[in-house]
This record gives structure tokens, C-alpha cells and sequence, in this order.
């Protein structure tokens, strides 16, 4: 754990362009505005972030022009488009001795940017979305973020990237040090194997082995996946322990023994597999060829899941449940 002070000294004189108003470009330029520093957003013209960061009260440009007047570059794009805008607005307009920012590591990581030699190259990434980041922010907290160096060619690398997460409220959390290769790899690695990849297939399996054996499809939903969020916010609140505190003794003997026939050794070894090609770069070659080639494979994908009978069921009984639409705007990206 790296508990390490900052503030936002060492960017007080500097102009920050802000590249992407997304999930997370939205909530870093509030929070960076309201944290007394100088923020200019970059978008392009013909896309809807541009009017919604104009009425948030922000100075807007083409991304090439905001990146010419800035001394800190923040790319918040999505991460398969940031090569290009790199090459097109980035790399030919950024000032000597700036400072690039990024959220995630992965171009940088993968080769997949090479950034030029005379700036630094920084990363700040808070653990939590978006709208956490200024929920927070608002009532006086922080998001705990990571921050790594990757380049340092003005000596100020590491201050400066301190600097950018104290006015994101980072600070007022926890700063966590890593590098790049860590910051990704680990990143890839939990979606894949453990929250977005595994969460959901054990779902989808745990529904069809219930269905197939002729229970009704909607008890099944409710089992599988309505409940899963009481689990988590467990989880979330108090690990494990607490998970453990508040279910059922049956639950909890359940638990210990299914459990671990579920989730085994072998599913272990596959996760090492998984780690390995995050960590040889196989899984960067085939996302970015897969991006490249139009997303084939990634549509299909995408589809089949949609059209799996768990979302019917879903859709029919969250219509049923309107507390869930009513709190879904605040769980979305801003
Ligand atoms: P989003 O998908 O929310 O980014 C969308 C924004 O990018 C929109 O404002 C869009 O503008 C803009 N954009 C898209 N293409 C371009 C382009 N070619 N030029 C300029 N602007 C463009 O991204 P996220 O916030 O999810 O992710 C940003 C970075 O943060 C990524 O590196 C990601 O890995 C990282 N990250 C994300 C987290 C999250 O919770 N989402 C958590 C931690 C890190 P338009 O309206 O014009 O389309
Ligand atoms: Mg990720
Ligand atoms: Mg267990």
C-alpha cells in the first residue's frame, strides 16, 4: 500500500486538455474544474459529447487544438481508438516536456502507442466508475486510485500524476503505486476470469442447469442472478467475513462444500492460461486484430448472449420490479 500525500500544487499553473467526455472523462474534468485547475475538454465536433460538455460549462475543442495548448494531455476515449488519436492529434501537437495521461495501460503497455521521447507518460486510474468518481468528489471524498510512471523525462513525472489524482479526490483516499504492466494485466485478468467473464458465465450455467432440470425459468433467474446482487454487496461492504455473517447457516454449510466442487483447481489452472495470454500478449493481438477487422467475432459473441433465454425472462421480470429502473440512471455512465 502506498499512502502517499499530494495535492494539486505541482499543476496549478498548467492547462489540462481532458481528450473523451465518457464514463470517465466527464468525472475527471468536473472534478479537476471544481479542484481550481484548468481544464479544456477535447472532442470532435459531429459527436454528442461535444454540446453535453459545453453545457457542463467547459472550454471545448477539436482534440488537436486542445492538446496544442496543453501541458497535460488526458486520453479518456475508449481504449481501441486511442492508437489513431494518437498518431492523428496527439503525437504531432503535444509540447515538448507535457505530460501524457492515461487511465488504463493497455496501449502503452502492448506497443500499441509508442509515445514520443521528449514527454512523460503517466497513469492515474481510479478503481471505480465514472460516476463514483464525482459522486464522491461532491460530498468531499475520493475514489482510491493507482498511478504509475512510465516515462520521465522532465523529473516532475511522478508529482504531476500525484497532482492530477489529488483533483480527482484520489488523494483524499488512497494513492497506490504500480506500473504499467501491472496496472494491465491485472485489469484484463479481473474482467476476464473473475467479474464480467466468470460472473457471468457462472450465472448462465447455473440457469440452464436449473432450467434443464425443469424448474421454472423466472425462480431460476431470481436464484442465479437477482440475488447475486445481495451477495456482492457483501462482498463490497466487508469481504467475505461478512458475506459469511449474514447468510444462513445451511447457505453457509453449502457454501464450503459445493463451492469449492464448482470453482476448483482446474478452473485455477484455466486462470492461469487466461493470465498467461494477457501476459504474452496474445489476448492484446486478437482483441486489436478483431477491432480491426470490424468486430466479426465480437458481434456474434455479443449476440448470442443477448439472445440467451435468461435475458427474456430478465427483461420480463425487472419490468415487475420498478425500484430497479428507478436507481438505474445513477449505476450508468454519466
Ligand atoms: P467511454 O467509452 O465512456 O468514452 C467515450 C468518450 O470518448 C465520448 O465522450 C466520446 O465522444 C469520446 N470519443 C470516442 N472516440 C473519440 C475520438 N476518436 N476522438 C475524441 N473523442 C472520442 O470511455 P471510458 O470512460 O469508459 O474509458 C476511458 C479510459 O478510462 C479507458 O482507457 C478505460 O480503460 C479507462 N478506465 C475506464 C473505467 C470505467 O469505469 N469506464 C475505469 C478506469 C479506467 P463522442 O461523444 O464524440 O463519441
Ligand atoms: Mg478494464
Ligand atoms: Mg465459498
Amino acid at each position: 500500500m502506498t499512502d502517499t500525500p499530494a495535492t494539486t500544487a505541482p499543476l496549478a499553473q498548467a492547462r489540462i486538455a481532458v481528450i473523451g467526455y465518457g464514463s470517465q472523462g466527464r468525472a475527471h474534468a468536473l472534478n479537476l474544474k471544481d479542484s481550481g485547475l484548468d481544464v479544456i475538454v477535447g472532442l470532435r465536433k459531429d459527436g454528442p459529447s461535444w454540446q453535453k460538455a459545453i453545457e457542463d460549462g467547459f472550454a471545448v475543442a477539436e482534440p488537436s487544438a486542445a492538446v496544442a495548448e496543453a501541458d497535460l494531455v488526458a486520453v479518456l476515449t475508449p481504449d481501441m481508438v486511442q492508437p489513431e488519436l494518437y498518431r492523428t492529434a496527439i503525437e504531432p501537437n503535444i509540447k515538448p516536456g507535457a505530460t501524457l495521461l492515461f487511465a488504463h495501460g493497455f496501449n502503452v503497455h502492448f506497443g500499441q502507442i509508442k509515445p514520443r521521447a521528449d514527454i512523460d507518460v503517466v497513469l492515474v486510474a481510479p478503481k471505480g466508475p465514472g460516476a463514483l468518481v464525482r459522486r464522491e468528489f461532491e460530498i468531499g471524498r475520493g475514489v482510491p486510485c493507482l498511478f504509475a510512471v512510465y516515462q520521465d523525462t522532465t523529473g516532475h513525472a511522478e508529482e504531476r500524476a500525484k497532482a492530477y489524482a489529488a483533483g480527482l479526490g484520489g488523494a483524499r483516499a488512497l494513492l497506490i503505486r504500480t506500473d504499467f504492466k501491472e496496472e494491465t494485466e491485472t485489469d484484463l485478468f479481473g474482467e476476464q476470469a473473475v467479474l464480467c467473464g466468470g460472473a457471468s458465465e457462472l450465472v448462465i450455467k447455473g440457469f440452464e442447469t436449473l432450467v434443464e432440470a425443469g424448474y421454472q425459468p423466472e425462480i431460476a433467474y431470481y436464484e442465479v442472478l437477482h440475488e447475486l446482487k445481495l451477495i456482492v454487496d457483501l462482498f463490497y461492504e466487508g469481504g467475505i467475513s461478512r458475506m459469511l455473517e449474514f447468510i444462513s447457516e445451511t447457505a453457509q454449510y453449502g457454501d464450503y462444500v459445493s463451492g469449492p466442487r464448482i470453482v476448483d483447481d482446474a478452473t485455477k489452472a484455466r486462470m492461469k492460461a487466461v493470465l498467461t495470454d494477457i501476459q504474452d500478449g496474445t489476448f492484446a493481438r486478437n482483441w486489436t486484430e478483431e477491432y480491426k477487422a470490424g468486430l466479426p467475432n465480437y458481434k456474434r459473441l455479443k449476440q448470442a448472449d443477448l439472445d440467451h433465454p435468461i435475458e427474456k425472462v430478465g427483461k420480463a421480470l425487472r419490468a415487475r420490479m420498478p425500484w430497479l429502473s428507478a436507481t438505474a440512471p445513477a449505476a450508468k455512465p454519466a
